[in-house]
């Protein structure tokens, strides 16, 4: 780091943090962009639905975007960030952001870009050896790579099970609805899948079986295997937001379909004067495009509180 303070600390360099930074730099203002290297979709090797960059490998997407950060002036720490706090109880004061080496950097305003982390419930973890490969999430980043397969989805209740099972049989006709521990499908539930042709498999799921490096099929608990080439456990998964930066300052929250997350308004504010979020740390739904402008967005949210804060200043010289 070229100095110990900045106009604004970036926390994350996933397409959020580097949009922002990107608008941030070009607006001027002197940013640190702090990360520490596990982006969301790490183990995938091609990124889908970002138009332009469509199947570019997502590492490739993030390592352009520093280059691009930096021409503005941009400067990059990587290391975790631990902690940010005000450092007076003025709503208006400047930010300390501690980094796991103990070191603080001084700066005006915040973006925490730090992404979420997906988790698999305990019994399904086996298949987290798959992950981003044949074992996936979201049908609209993986689901025209496995087009017309043979696929599964397998998810935590019958309200995930039914949104997945049905979406996904865009993309196939042949699809198997794993009950797993799900109870409580209805019957009406049964005649929609029914009618799209999707079969429903009873029984517990025990783990993936895997060929040549390749998913093909599905082991139950009573040793049953079930032929798939990639099975989707969007509905399965737990995602946590990685924002403890932004419980520690109480931010306001609200529960969603996807869990409790942090709110911001449009232009990514939180209900924290001077801290900002965007990505998926705030909208789990968001794939990279949104992520992107949601962090464009945020800069220019943040660079219009910072030019209204240096009007302050400048009126308050004059009088
Ligand atoms: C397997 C997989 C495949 C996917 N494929 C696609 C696809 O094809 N197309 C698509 O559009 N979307 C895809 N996605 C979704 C995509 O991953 C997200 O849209 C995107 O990563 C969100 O960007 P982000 O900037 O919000 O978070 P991230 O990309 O997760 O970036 C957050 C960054 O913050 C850093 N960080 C976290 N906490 C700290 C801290 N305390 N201090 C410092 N740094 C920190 C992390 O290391 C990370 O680099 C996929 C997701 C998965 C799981």
């Amino acid at each position: 780091m070229t100095q110990n303070s900045f106009d604004v600390a970036v926390i994350g360099a996933g397409a959020a943090g580097l949009n922002a930074a990107l608008i941030l730099g070009q607006a001027r203002r002197s940013v640190i962009v702090f990360d520490n290297g596990s982006p969301r979709n790490a183990a995938a090797d091609h990124m889908n639905g970002f138009l332009s960059r469509d199947g570019m490998n997502p590492a490739e997407l993030l390592t352009i975007g520093r280059g691009e950060v930096r021409k503005f002036g941009g400067e990059f720490h990587d290391g975790t960030v631990v902690s940010v706090t005000r450092d007076s109880e003025d709503l208006s004061a400047d930010f300390s952001v501690e980094l796991a080496d103990g070191s603080k950097i001084q700066v005006r305003k915040v973006l925490v870009a730090t992404g979420l982390t997906d988790r698999l419930p305990v019994e399904l973890e086996v298949f987290g050896e798959r992950w981003g490969r044949d074992v996936l999430h979201c049908p609209y980043c993986h689901g025209y790579g496995v087009r017309d397969q043979p696929l599964g989805v397998i998810a935590k209740s019958a309200e995930f099970a039914m949104h997945q099972a049905l979406m996904v049989r865009q993309w196939s006709d042949d699809v198997v609805l794993f009950l797993h521990r799900i109870t409580e499908l209805g019957s009406e539930d049964r005649e929609k899948l029914a009618a799209r042709g999707i079969s429903i498999v009873e029984g517990e799921v025990a783990g993936p079986v895997v060929e040549d490096d390749r998913l093909v099929g599905v082991r139950l608990a009573d040793s049953t295997v079930v032929a798939r080439s990639a099975v989707f456990v969007g509905g399965a998964l737990t995602m946590d937001p990685n924002d403890a930066i932004l419980r520690a300052f109480g931010a306001s929250r609200a529960e969603t379909m996807m869990g409790d997350f942090v709110t911001v308004d449009m232009m990514g504010a939180t209900s924290v004067p001077g801290v900002f979020a965007a990505g998926n740390v705030v909208d789990p739904g968001a794939q990279v495009i949104m992520a992107a402008a949601a962090g464009a967005k945020a800069g220019a949210g943040i660079n219009m509180m910072l030019t209204n804060d240096d009007l302050e200043v400048a009126l308050a010289l004059r009088s």
